[in-house]
C-alpha cells in the first residue's frame, strides 16, 4: 500500500498535478474535503484527515445539528482516507486532482454510522449476500443555473430566462453556452456523463450519467453534482440542485434507473415470457419501492422544500403507483426489454444524498424481494387521479414519520443512521417552523 500511494505520487507529479483533493459527502451530500499538497499524500493515506465529528452535520448555513457522537461526544475527531482508486484530473483546476474519501470513526476502527458512502456499501453487501444480485444504477440529474440580478430571490435570477426551451439545443434557451461547457468538462473528467438538453423549465438543465455498479454510480452523481456546482461558480452563476427553487416553474428531479445483474451475469429484471415482459424479481422490485415509498421519500425527497416539487401535471410524482412508459407514475418501466430491461424510479429529487437515496431505493428493493411483494396492475393512460393510488407524503415531517415508523427499511439502513438522520431532519424541520417567510408577510401583513 505504502509502495502504491509512493507510485501514485511519482504519476500525479509527473503530470504536474501539485494538489490532491479529497472529497467526501456528509450527511445531506455536500462534498466536503481538504486539500492536500501532493508531496504530503503518503502521510495522509497512513494517517488519515482529521476533521471535526461535526462535518456530517453542519447544515448548509454552517450551524451544527446535535446528532449522537457529536455535540454531545465533545465533537470527537473523524478520519478520511483518501481513495487512490478514485482519482481523476480536474480538467477545469489544472493541477489539481480529485479523489473520494473513506470517513472512519477512530474510536471504533469502523466507518462513523453517518458516513453515506459506506452506508450505500452495507446496504450492497447485504443484498448482494441475501439475494445474490448486483444492482445496476443509472442516474438522471436536472438542476437550474441562476445568474447575479440583484432584485431577484437571494440576488438571483433565472439564466437565459425564456419559456419553451425543453430539449432545445443551442443558444436560444443557452445563451452563452453553459451546457456546451459544462457537458466537454465532465466529458474530460470521467465521470460517465453522456448527454445533456435543456429541460421543460425555463434556465433548467439535464446531464445523463451512464449506468454501472450502484456505489460507482453514486460516486459519480456525487462528483457531478459538485463539478455542476463549481462550474457554474466559474461563470459567476449559482447551479442549484434544489428541489423546487421557483414557485413558477416545475422542480428538478433525481431520476434512477434501476435493474439487477443475476449471478449469471443476465438482467433479472428480464424475461420475454413474464408479465409485460418482466421478471417475477422485477414485480417484486415494484413491490418493494411501491411499499416503502412514503419512508423512502425521507431518503429521496430529503428538504422541506422537496414536498412542493411533487403534484398532478408536473411530470413529477404525486401518487404512488408505477406505469409502462408513462412518466406520469412514480415507477416508470421503460420500454427497452432484454438487457435494457429496468425500472425508472421518477420519486427522487435533485437536492437527495445519491448515497443515501440509491441506499434507500435498493433497500425497498431488497425488502419487496425478500417479501416476495407483487404490485397493483399499472397505472393505465395519464395518471394522477388520487381515485387510483395512494398520494406520497405532503410534507417533510411527514416522510420523517413514515421513515421513522418503517421498522423493516431502517433495520437495513442500521440504528445509528436511523438515529444520525432523523434527528438532523426533525431539527432542519423545528429551523424551518421558526422562520418567518416571505409568504406569511404577503399574506397576512396588509389585512390582519
Ligand atoms: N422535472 C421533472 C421532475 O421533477 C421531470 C421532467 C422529465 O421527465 O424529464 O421529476
Ligand atoms: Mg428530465
Ligand atoms: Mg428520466
Amino acid at each position: 500500500e505504502s509502495d502504491r500511494v509512493h507510485a501514485v505520487v511519482a504519476d500525479l507529479r509527473a503530470r504536474g498535478i501539485d494538489v490532491v483533493r479529497v472529497a467526501y459527502p456528509d450527511l445531506i451530500g455536500t462534498d466536503r474535503g481538504r486539500d492536500v499538497l501532493v508531496d504530503h499524500l503518503p502521510s495522509v493515506q497512513a494517517h488519515g484527515l482529521a476533521f471535526c465529528r461535526a462535518v456530517f452535520h453542519t447544515t448548509p448555513r454552517g450551524e451544527t445539528v446535535a446528532v449522537t457522537g457529536g455535540m454531545d461526544a465533545g465533537l470527537p475527531d473523524v478520519c478520511v482516507y483518501p481513495d487512490l482508486d478514485t482519482l481523476v484530473d480536474i480538467p477545469w483546476e489544472p493541477g489539481v486532482a480529485w479523489c473520494l474519501g473513506e470517513t472512519v470513526d477512530p474510536a471504533t476502527g469502523r466507518p462513523a454510522a453517518e458516513a453515506p458512502r459506506s452506508l450505500l456499501r452495507e446496504v450492497l453487501r447485504r443484498m448482494a449476500d441475501e439475494t445474490g444480485l448486483r444492482p445496476v444504477v443509472g442516474p438522471e440529474l436536472e438542476y437550474f443555473l441562476c445568474e447575479p440580478d440583484p432584485d431577484g430571490r437571494g440576488g438571483w435570477r433565472r439564466y437565459g430566462d425564456a419559456p419553451g426551451n425543453v430539449y432545445v439545443a443551442g443558444r436560444r434557451g443557452d445563451p452563452d453556452g453553459h451546457l456546451l461547457r459544462t457537458l466537454r468538462h465532465l466529458g474530460k473528467l470521467g465521470i460517465g456523463a453522456t448527454t445533456g438538453n435543456h429541460e421543460f423549465c425555463s434556465g433548467q438543465f439535464e446531464i445523463n450519467l451512464h449506468h454501472s455498479d450502484a456505489l460507482d454510480a453514486a460516486d459519480r452523481a456525487f462528483r457531478f453534482k459538485a463539478s455542476v456546482k463549481e462550474l457554474a461558480r466559474l461563470e459567476g452563476r449559482l447551479a442549484t440542485f434544489m428541489a423546487k427553487p421557483f414557485a413558477d416553474e416545475g422542480g428538478s428531479g433525481f431520476h434512477l434507473h434501476l435493474s439487477c445483474v443475476d449471478p449469471v451475469g443476465a438482467n433479472a429484471f428480464d424475461d420475454p415470457d413474464g408479465a409485460h415482459g418482466l421478471s417475477t424479481v422485477a414485480h417484486h422490485a415494484i413491490a418493494g419501492v411501491l411499499a416503502h415509498a412514503p419512508a423512502l421519500a425521507a431518503l429521496l425527497n430529503p428538504t422541506v422544500n422537496s414536498y412542493k416539487r411533487f403534484g398532478p401535471d408536473t411530470l413529477a410524482p404525486w401518487l404512488i403507483d408505477w406505469g409502462l412508459d408513462n412518466r406520469s407514475a412514480m415507477a416508470r418501466i421503460p420500454p427497452e426489454r432484454g438487457a435494457g430491461a429496468r425500472l425508472e424510479i421518477r420519486l427522487g429529487d435533485a437536492s437527495a444524498n445519491p448515497y443515501l437515496a440509491v441506499a434507500g431505493l435498493l433497500a425497498a428493493v431488497h425488502l419487496g424481494l425478500r417479501d416476495k411483494a407483487m404490485p397493483p396492475p399499472p397505472l393505465e393512460g395519464y395518471g394522477y387521479d388520487a381515485a387510483k393510488a395512494p398520494t406520497l407524503p405532503a410534507t417533510l415531517t411527514e416522510a420523517l414519520d413514515a421513515f421513522a415508523a418503517d421498522d423493516a427499511l431502517t433495520a437495513l439502513l442500521g440504528a445509528e443512521f436511523t438515529d444520525a438522520f432523523l434527528t438532523y431532519k426533525r431539527d432542519e424541520v423545528a429551523r424551518f417552523h421558526r422562520h418567518v417567510t416571505d409568504w406569511e408577510f404577503t399574506e397576512y401583513a396588509y389585512h390582519l
